[in-house]
Formats: structure tokens, sequence, C-alpha cells
């Protein structure tokens, strides 16, 4: 067995993974990042994805620039549509497109002129633990036998498995739950030629979120690409497309191919950090509640914890759950809150009809235009939505107790306790808020249910 000797042993070579380990090599320490994957074929589960210019530069991140090879394009309107394909919501931020494969080798070459080292087709195995079982690095796999890491610091970023995460033993600080199929939201991506490719490449993305589904564009300037994401399994989520397809927002294509993936659907475990362990990422369920993308909020604790563990481990510190306590504060005041509130008031803000999804739209209820943001009184918009019978008064039930739970839950994390000691009180007010809330997932199965074979 061979054996290696670091300050920071991080586990998975992408966004998350490379961010992190980049930051902390930055600082000056002996980082390995490790991926079970060969390095040409990390990043490639999925083939495009879009994230915002803006987040190159806050994160200090090389920008791609149109001619680098992973940028396909750029388009700056969104829009949101009502599920009867009304009353166009346009929001403006400029949105690269990018090969997601070379996205990722780019942001490793940044890694290593940080200092990291990276080594591929390398797993993580098991977790070490030192002789007052604390974590203290990990066995890894190889294809010529198995190589032993000594590390301050082990983390966790290998995506929606969380390899690390769930070894560790239940008592260990940090949860060590499995995301199950209902618990993942089940992504579909067609690839598609356009049979009038003039008239109807998309310039613009369009989301109807009633549905989950969206039209965009992909590689190919004379193709596009349809989605859809469903908790449960990849089957329901396809037959959630099909049922939208036969609506005819869509416009006509031939199919090219299918791409599937999935990504985390619920809350976060409620502490990031353990002794010498760190979370992030898919592995941290960190993920926007209404799109499903996760790599500007994965940069977002990975700059944060940087900068807590970059302290706590000065001078060969090993870093206690306690000393780097301050990154669960940080993000979950921030994020953290504001994603709780928002997964908290899924459940109510679908549970309503096609009508009843359209009205909101036109009266800008929940879904808000740029010109509408901050216009109108809410509760005496629902109030008219009630005395008009635009929202039935079981569906304005639904709606006005995911955003009271959803106000409950947000206000909660902003009081995340600053020390470890108040944690395990707040999480009994927290499970209760949790249980309020509901589940997307009861939700599809009911669905499913009325579907049939
Ligand atoms: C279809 C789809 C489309 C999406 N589109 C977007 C988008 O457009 N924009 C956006 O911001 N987000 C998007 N997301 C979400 C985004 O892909 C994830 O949030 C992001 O990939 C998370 O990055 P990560 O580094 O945490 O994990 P991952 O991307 O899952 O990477 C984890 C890495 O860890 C490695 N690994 C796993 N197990 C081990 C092990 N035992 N040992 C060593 N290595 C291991 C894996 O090989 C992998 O390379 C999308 C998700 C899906 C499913």
């Amino acid at each position: 067995m061979s054996e290696m000797d670091v300050d920071v042993l991080v586990v998975g070579a992408f966004t998350a993974g490379l961010y992190f380990g980049g930051l902390m090599a930055k600082q000056g320490y002996k980082v390995l990042i490790c991926d079970a994957l060969p390095e040409k074929e990390v990043g490639d589960r999925y083939s495009v994805i879009h994230v915002g210019r803006e987040h190159f530069g806050n994160f200090g991140l090389p920008e791609p620039k149109p001619g680098d090879s992973e940028y396909i394009r750029s388009f700056d309107t969104s829009i949101l549509r009502s599920a009867l394909n009304n009353y166009p919501k346009t929001s403006h931020a400029a949105i690269l497109v990018l090969r997601r494969a070379l996205m990722t080798q780019r942001i490793a070459a940044w890694a290593k002129e940080q200092g990291a080292e990276l080594l591929y087709q390398t797993a993580f195995e098991k977790p070490l633990f030192n002789d007052q079982g604390k974590l203290a690095g990990a066995i890894l796999r190889q294809n010529d036998g198995e190589l032993r890491v000594k590390a301050r610091l082990t983390v966790d970023a290998s995506g929606i498995g969380a390899a690390v995460r769930t070894s560790l033993p239940a008592d260990y600080g940090v949860e060590n739950f499995v995301t199950g199929p209902r618990d993942q939201f089940y992504v579909v991506l067609h690839y598609v030629n356009l049979k009038n490719p003039e008239q109807d490449a998309p310039k613009v993305n369009i989301t109807w979120p009633y549905y989950k589904t969206w039209f965009a564009s992909q590689p190919e300037a004379e193709g596009a690409l349809f989605g859809i994401g469903a908790n449960l399994s990849f089957d329901y989520a396809e037959r959630c497309f099909q049922r939208f397809a036969k609506k005819g927002f869509l416009p006509e294509s031939t199919e090219d191919h299918i791409e599937e993936s999935s990504t985390p659907y619920r809350r976060p475990p409620y502490s990031f950090v353990a002794d010498g362990f760190a979370v992030m990422g898919d592995a941290a369920c960190i993920t926007n509640p209404w799109s499903g993308e996760g790599v500007p909020y994965a940069w977002a604790l990975g700059a944060i914890a940087a900068e807590e563990y970059g302290r706590a481990m000065k001078d060969g510190a090993y870093p206690s759950r306690e000393s780097v306590w301050n990154v669960n504060v940080r993000y979950q005041q921030a994020q953290g809150a504001l994603f709780a509130q928002n997964l908290a008031m899924l459940c109510g803000a679908v549970s309503c009809t096609e009508k009843e999804n359209d009205y909101e739209f036109k009266h800008a209820i929940i879904y808000e235009d740029e010109t509408e943001k901050g216009k109108g009184n809410l509760l005496l918009k629902l109030l008219k939505a009630f005395i008009s019978g635009g929202i039935s008064p079981k569906s304005l039930g639904n709606l006005l107790r995911a955003a009271g739970t959803g106000g409950d839950i947000f206000k909660h994390y902003i009081a995340y306790p600053g020390t470890s000691e108040g944690l395990p009180q707040w999480i009994q007010q927290a499970d209760a808020l949790w249980e309020k809330a509901g589940s997307m997932a009861d939700l599809a199965e009911r669905d499913l249910a009325g579907m049939g074979k």
C-alpha cells in the first residue's frame, strides 16, 4: 500500500471539490484532490451546463470567453410561462452556455495553478480515524492497489452519492443520510433537431415552472434542448414530459438523443462540518430548489469554508468541529435560509390547477416580472383571488400555509446557533417545521398513482 501525507484531502474533482481545493492550496496548504473517474470523463455525466457569467469573476475563477473550447454561446434573457403558456415573466442576466467536461478541465487547471495535486482513477474507499476516534484521512482505491492518505481535513465533494459523509458513524457530528429516489430530482434532457430552426431556434431560455420543464439552446445552433425534472425516477420524469409535450407548447422537432442525470432535492444536513471533515456541493444537497442548479451555490459555500478552514488550520492545527462552526453560521444565515424558505414553499406553490397557476401568473402572485417586483400587496392580491374565484379556497389555503411555513423556516435558519451547543434544540424545532412543509415526493407519488400503468 502506498502512503501520502497532506493537509487537505478532497474527494471529488468537479466544481465543488476543485474550487475549495484550489482556494486551500492558494493559502499554502498541501492539497490532494482525487476523483474516481479518468481525467477526460470528469464532468461529462451530462454535456451542457449554464452558469451566470458574473459568478466566475465574483469567485475569482477564469471566465470562459468566445473562442475558448468550453464556450458555446451566451444569452441574457430568461422567461417563465404559466401552465397555459401565458403571461411571460422576463428576467435579464448574462448566462454562459458551456461544455461541462471542458469547463471542468479549465477549473482543474486553475486548481493546479494554485498548487493542488490532482489524482484521477482514485476512488474513496473508507475513512481513516486516529487514536482519539477523529477523522484523519482516507484509504483510496487505485487501479494498482490502495493509497493511504493521512489528512487533517477530509472533504466530501463526491456529488449526490456523498461517499465520505455516508461512510461516517451516525454520531460523528454530521448527518450520514443517503439521498434516495424520493429526495432526488431526476432530469431528462431531450436533444432535438428543430424542423424550422430559423423560426424556432431558442434565443432565450423558457421555463414552465408548473411542469418543471424548460426549452433551451444546445451546442448545435439548429437544435434545441427540452428538459424536465421530477422526483422518484427517470421513468416518471419522462412520463411527465410526454404529458407536457402533448400540450403543443414546444416547436416541431425530431429527437437526436437523450441524457439523464439527477440532482439532490431535499434539505441539506444541519451541519456541514465535523471534526476533520467538511461536506460541499451536491454531497451537501445545496442546489437551488427552484432550478436544480448547483454550481454557483457550491462555490459560495466553498469560499466561506476556505476562509474558515484557512484560519482554523494555521500552524498545523487540527480543525475541530467547533473551530470551524462559523462555516455553518455564515452559510445558513444567508443562502441556506433563502433556499430553505424556497424549498419549504414548493409544495404549496405547485398544489393548484393549471388554470389557477395561469391566474397566479396573470396577477403576479409568486411569479413576478422584473417590472412587477415589489409592486402590489400580496395579501390584497390573494383576497382578490378568493373573491373572484381565480384561486379556490383549498389552493389558497395551500399557498398561505406554504408561505407561512417558508417564512418560519427562513427566520429559524437566520437564528442558526452561534455554537454547536445550541444545535440539538435548534434541530428539534427545524425538524418540526420541515414536517409541516410537506414533501414534493408525496405529490409526485400521488400523481404517478393517477397516471396508471
Ligand atoms: C441534468 C442536470 C442539469 C444541470 N444543469 C445545471 C446548470 O445548468 N447549472 C448549474 O449550476 N447546475 C446544474 N445542475 C446541477 C449541477 O450539475 C450540480 O449541482 C453540480 O454538478 C454539483 O457539483 P459537485 O462538484 O458537488 O458534484 P458532481 O458534479 O456530482 O461531482 C462529483 C465528483 O465526485 C466524483 N466521485 C464520486 N464518488 C467518488 C468516490 N467514491 N471517490 C472519488 N471520487 C468520487 C465523481 O466522479 C464526480 O466527478 C444540473 C444537474 C443536472 C442533473
